[in-house]
């Protein structure tokens, strides 16, 4: 038998590697450090990172990973995601290739999973097309932006009229309408979203550059942007504001190792320099901690924590 050469703990064998690299090739990489794939900067490896540009490899890679009954999991830009120290033992795929196109017909803007919703909001101004601008700034892919209802004042379910998606198991995309609420949506939790289909209004280019332009300074005078971060820790509850809850509870420029609550937004955590996953999250605990006994409200997670 050949000895796991696999970091410990990660739990993926030789015969996995092996089996891998003859399903995937050079798209395949073992021990990934995931920090540098994340916007927060934290998070330790991988145990397997995959690049997949097309649906064929998609299907494969799912159909190995049940199979195998390996964790996976889509990794967009990583924009609201706080990875373990230890890593994922499991499959982190990266969409590419065939799912960074942007095809526009008429109003209506195909783009796959894997386009970033900044190309998506430029596409679309360049093409006339207005009714996205409130999306430019999210650091995100399309893909991420659909499975987490990402927006503003306005949020990507309310211009999605289809959405693209491959469930474990099957060697096609199907078609699905999924239903939208704050930062959610009703696809199942294992279905990948390969992309998606958005409803613009006809509009003038040079007004939507301009909002577009508005948007993203405003959005850079009120969010540290200027530090790691992963975007609003905590889900806004119902009619109030989380940022307000946290400053309210005196925990703005609350600090544990370099992670720190953002000065300039309560609801951002920063991370100052070398802060770990275990930083965040004690911090995260001290400031839920603050804010139920400042107000009665107990706050819910936004970011992902892998
Ligand atoms: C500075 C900053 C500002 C932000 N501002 C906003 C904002 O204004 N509004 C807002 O809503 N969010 C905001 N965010 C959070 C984040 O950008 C969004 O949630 C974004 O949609 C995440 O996209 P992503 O590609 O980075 O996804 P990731 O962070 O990589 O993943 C997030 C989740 O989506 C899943 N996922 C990703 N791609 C797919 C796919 N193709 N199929 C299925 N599941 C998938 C992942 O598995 C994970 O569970 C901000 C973040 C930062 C850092």
């Amino acid at each position: 038998m050949i000895a796991s050469s696999g970091t410990p703990g990660l739990g993926l064998d030789e015969f996995s590697r092996v089996d891998l690299r003859s399903l995937l090739g050079a798209a395949v990489s073992f021990d990934e450090p995931l920090a540098r794939r994340t916007s927060m900067r934290i998070g330790g490896p991988a145990a397997a990172f995959a690049v997949i540009k097309n649906v064929r490899d998609l299907a494969a890679l799912l159909r190995w990973c049940k199979a195998e009954r390996r964790a996976w999991t889509i990794f967009g830009l990583g924009s609201n995601l706080l990875v373990a120290d230890a890593g994922f033992p499991g499959v982190a795929i990266r969409l590419a290739g065939d799912f960074t196109r942007v095809v526009i017909s008429d109003t209506l803007v195909s783009a796959g999973a894997a386009v970033p919703v900044l190309a998506l909001c430029r596409e679309a101004a360049k093409a006339g097309l207005r009714g996205a601008e409130a999306l430019v700034g999210i650091p995100g892919t399309v893909g991420g932006a659909v499975r987490m209802n990402a927006g503003t004042d306005l949020e990507i379910g309310a211009l999605v009229e289809r959405v693209e998606v491959m469930l474990p198991g099957e060697d096609a995309r199907t078609v699905a309408t999924p239903d939208f609420a704050y930062r959610r949506c009703s696809l199942a939790p294992d279905a990948v979203v390969c992309g998606a289909q958005l409803r613009l209004k006809r509009g003038d280019t040079k007004m939507i550059g301009a909002e577009l332009r508005r948007r993203i300074v405003q959005r850079n005078a009120t969010q540290p942007v200027e530090s790691p971060n992963a975007g609003s820790i905590f889900r806004n509850p119902p009619g109030d504001h989380a940022a307000r809850l946290i400053e309210t509870a005196g925990c703005k420029g609350r600090r544990i190792g370099d992670a720190e609550v953002s000065v300039k937004h309560a609801n951002f955590i920063v991370n100052r320099k070398a802060a770990t996953c275990r930083d965040v999250l004690a911090l995260i605990e001290d400031v839920r901690a603050a804010v139920e006994r400042a107000h009665g409200i107990e706050l819910q997670l936004e970011v992902h924590v892998l």
